[in-house]
C-alpha cells in the first residue's frame, strides 16, 4: 500500500509522524502538511484536546476516532496512561456507548454476523481482511455489563476488550478480532429506535441459535486454525454455561464473565487473607447474585479451598448465595439450576426474607455482589458487616458504576475504614473525616484476561482448563507489595496493569496443563512491547521452545 490509501489505513496511518524518508518512499509527499511532527506532539495534542472536554461519551467518540485514524498513536497513548483512559476504553464508559451505539455511530469495527447468514458464515469470515488471526473476542449482546440486552450495539464490548489484549498485554492488534452475533434483541427499546443497527426482530432462541454459534465456532477455527483464542463475552446466562460445557473440550475457549471474573474475585479474596492473616478456609462467603459471576467465583473459590487442604463438600457449605427470590435453600419454590445445587443449602432455621436478614442470620466474612441491580448493598447491609467481622470483604464487582452494589465512599465511611473493598468499575480515593485515604482496588477480569490470552496463544494450547484461572489469580495476588498489602489494598495499582498481566502469562504458560499440547505462534507480539518486556518474553519464548520439542516427540 502507497499514498492515500495507506493513510486512510488506520493500521499502517502514522498522521504527520511520517518521516521525510518514508513521505519520500511511499509517495506521501505533498498530501500531508510539511512539518514532520513526532508521536510525542501528536499525544501531547490528544491530551489537550480531552483536557477540554467533560462529557465521557464525548471523550469516548474522541479517542475511539483516533483508534478509527490513526491505530499506532491510540495505543501509544493508551499504553501510556492506561489507569485514566481505561474508564472510558472500558468500563464505564463503553457502557454508556454501548447503549447509544448506533447514535454516536462513526465507521463500523469487527465483523458482524446475523442470524440471516447462516450457512454462508465461513464465506463471511473470509471477508475479515486479517489473515493470521490469533484471538476472537464474541458476544451476541444479550446481557451487556449489567445493562441487559443491547443487541448488535453490544460491539462496543468485544472491541473494548480487545483493546485491552493490546494495551495490557502488547499482542498485536491485527491478531485480534471482535464478533458480535446478531440473532436480535429482546429490548423493546431498541426495536423501535431508528438508529439501532441490527435485525429488527425478538432473540432467535432455537435451535438455528445453537446452530449459528456452531457454524460460527467452525468457521473461524477452519480458517485461523484449532488453536484460535475465542473469548465469549456477556452472553446471557443460560446460554454462557452452555456453551462454556459445550465448547471447552472442543476449541480453544472460555467465558470470560463466568472464568476471567472468577480469578479476579479470588484474588482479591487472596489478598485480603493476606491482609487480615485470615485462611481462605477460614471464610464464609455470601454472594448478592447466583448467575454466571457469582458460579464463576464461587467454584474457584472452591477450588482454591480444597488446594488448601479441605474436601468439596466442605469447601461448598462455605459458600451461599442470594438472587432476586431470595437465598438459595434446598426445597424453595422457585427453580435452583444444576450449577446452583452444590451452593444450596438445608435452610437455617429462620429464613432470611432480604439480604440485610441473610447477613445478619448467615454473618459471611465476605459478601460479594455480582447481581447486576444497582445500590443492594444497603447501609444496613454495610454496616452490619462492619459489627460482624473486624475486617469484613466487601466486593461489589457490578458494572457498571451505576450498577455497583454500593460506593466506595459508603463502604469505607460506614465500615469506619475497616473494610477490604473493590469494585467492578473505578471508583475515587475516599478519605474519611479523620483524614484517612483509601484507594478502592478495581476487582475487574481486566487484570486477568489479557495475560491469560497471551499465555494461550504464545503456548498455542488447544483447550483452556480452570486450573490456568486459578494460577492467574495466585500470581495477580503475588504482584501486591508489602506496602500495599500494608494499606489494605488488594490488586496492584491499575498503572501496573502491563507488569501484571506479563507476569500472568509467564506463570500460566508454566502451567502443566499449557505446557504438554501447544503449537507455538510467532509474531503475535507488538515489537516495542517485545523488546520492553525482553527479559520475561524470553523466558516465555524458552518455555515455548521446551514445548514445541515435547510436542514433536509426540509427533514421533
Ligand atoms: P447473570 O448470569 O445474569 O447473573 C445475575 C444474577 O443476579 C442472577 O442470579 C440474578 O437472579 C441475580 N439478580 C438479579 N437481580 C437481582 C436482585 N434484585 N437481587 C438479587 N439478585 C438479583 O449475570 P452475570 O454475568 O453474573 O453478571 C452480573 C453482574 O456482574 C453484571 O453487572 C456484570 O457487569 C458484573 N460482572 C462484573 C465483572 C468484573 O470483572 N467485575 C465480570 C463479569 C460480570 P435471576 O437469575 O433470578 O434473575
Ligand atoms: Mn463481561
Amino acid at each position: 500500500e502507497k499514498g492515500k490509501p495507506l493513510m486512510l489505513n488506520p493500521r499502517t496511518n502514522k498522521g504527520m509522524a511520517f518521516t521525510l524518508q518514508e513521505r519520500q518512499m511511499l509517495g506521501l509527499q505533498g498530501l500531508l502538511p510539511p512539518k514532520i511532527e513526532t508521536q510525542d506532539i501528536q499525544a501531547l495534542r490528544f491530551h489537550k484536546n480531552l483536557a477540554k472536554m467533560s462529557d465521557p461519551l464525548e471523550k469516548y467518540i474522541y479517542i475511539m476516532g483516533i483508534q478509527e485514524r490513526n491505530e499506532k498513536l491510540f495505543y501509544r497513548i493508551l499504553q501510556d496512561d492506561i489507569e485514566r483512559l481505561m474508564p472510558i476504553v472500558y468500563t464505564p464508559t463503553v457502557g454508556l456507548a454501548c447503549s447509544q451505539y448506533g447514535h454516536i455511530f462513526r465507521r463500523p469495527k469487527g465483523l458482524f454476523i446475523s442470524i440471516s447468514d447462516r450457512g454462508h458464515i465461513r464465506s463471511i469470515v473470509d471477508n475479515w481482511p486479517e489473515t493470521d488471526v490469533k484471538a476472537v473476542v464474541v458476544t451476541d449482546g444479550e446481557r451487556i455489563l449489567g445493562l441487559g440486552d443491547l443487541g448488535v450495539y453490544g460491539m462496543g464490548i468485544p472491541v473494548g476488550k480487545l483493546c485491552l489484549y493490546t494495551a495490557c498485554a502488547g499482542i498485536r492488534p491485527d491478531k485480534c478480532l471482535p464478533v458480535c452475533i446478531d440473532v436480535g434483541t429482546d429490548n423493546l427499546t431498541l426495536l423501535k429506535d431508528p438508529f439501532y443497527m441490527g435485525l429488527y426482530q425478538k432473540r432467535d432462541r432455537s435451535q438455528l441459535y445453537d446452530d449459528l454459534i456452531d457454524e460460527f465456532m467452525e468457521a473461524i477455527t477452519d480458517r485461523y486454525g484449532h488453536n484460535t483464542l475465542i473469548q465469549f463475552e456477556d452472553f446471557g446466562n443460560h446460554n454462557a454455561f452452555r456453551f462454556l460445557r459445550k465448547y471447552r473440550e472442543k476449541y480453544c475457549t472460555f467465558n470470560d464473565d463466568i472464568q476471567g471474573t472468577a480469578a479476579v474475585a479470588l484474588a482479591g479474596m487472596l489478598a485480603a487473607q493476606k491482609v487480615v492473616g485470615k485462611a481462605i478456609t477460614e471464610h464464609k462467603v455470601l454472594f448478592l447474585g447466583a448467575g454466571e459471576a457469582a458460579l464463576g467465583i464461587a467454584n474457584l473459590i472452591v477450588m482454591a479451598m480444597m488446594e488448601s487442604g479441605i474436601s468439596a463438600e466442605e469447601a461448598y457449605k462455605k459458600i451461599w448465595m442470594f438472587d432476586k427470590y431470595g437465598l438459595l435453600v434446598e426445597g424453595r419454590e422457585q427453580k435452583v439450576d444444576a450449577n446452583q445445587e452444590p451452593f444450596t443449602h438445608q435452610p437455617p432455621d429462620q429464613v432470611p426474607k432480604t439480604f440485610v436478614d441473610a447477613v445478619n442470620v448467615l454473618q459471611p466474612s465476605a459478601i460479594i455482589g455480582v447481581a447486576g441491580a444497582g445500590r443492594l448493598f444497603s447501609h444496613d447491609v454495610i454496616k452490619a458487616m462492619g459489627s460482624i467481622n473486624e475486617r469484613p470483604i466487601i466486593f461489589a464487582l457490578s458494572n457498571p458504576t451505576v450498577k455497583a452494589e454500593c460506593t466506595a465512599e459508603e463502604a469505607y465511611t460506614l465500615t469506619e475504614g475497616r473494610c477490604l473493598f473493590a469494585s467492578g468499575s473505578p471508583f475515587e480515593h475516599v478519605v474519611l473525616k479523620d483524614g484517612r485515604s483509601f484507594k478502592p482496588g478495581q476487582g475487574n477480569n481486566a487484570y486477568i484476561f489479557p495475560g491469560v490470552a497471551l499465555a494461550v496463544i504464545l503456548s498455542g494450547v488447544r483447550h483452556i482448563s480452570d486450573k490456568v484461572f486459578l494460577e492467574a489469580a495466585k500470581t495477580l495476588t503475588d504482584q501486591l507489595t508489602n506496602e500495599e498489602l500494608a494499606q489494605g489494598r488488594l490488586y496492584p495499582p491499575l498503572s501496573n496493569i502491563k507488569e501484571v498481566s506479563i507476569c500472568i502469562a509467564v506463570k500460566v504458560s508454566s502451567c502443566p496443563t499449557l505446557l504438554c499440547t501447544g503449537e507455538a505462534s510467532d509474531g503475535v507480539l507488538c515489537q516495542f512491547w517485545a523488546l520492553h518486556f525482553l527479559k520475561d518474553v524470553n523466558k516465555l519464548e524458552s518455555r515455548r521452545e521446551q514445548q514445541n520439542k515435547r510436542f514433536r516427540k509426540l509427533d514421533l
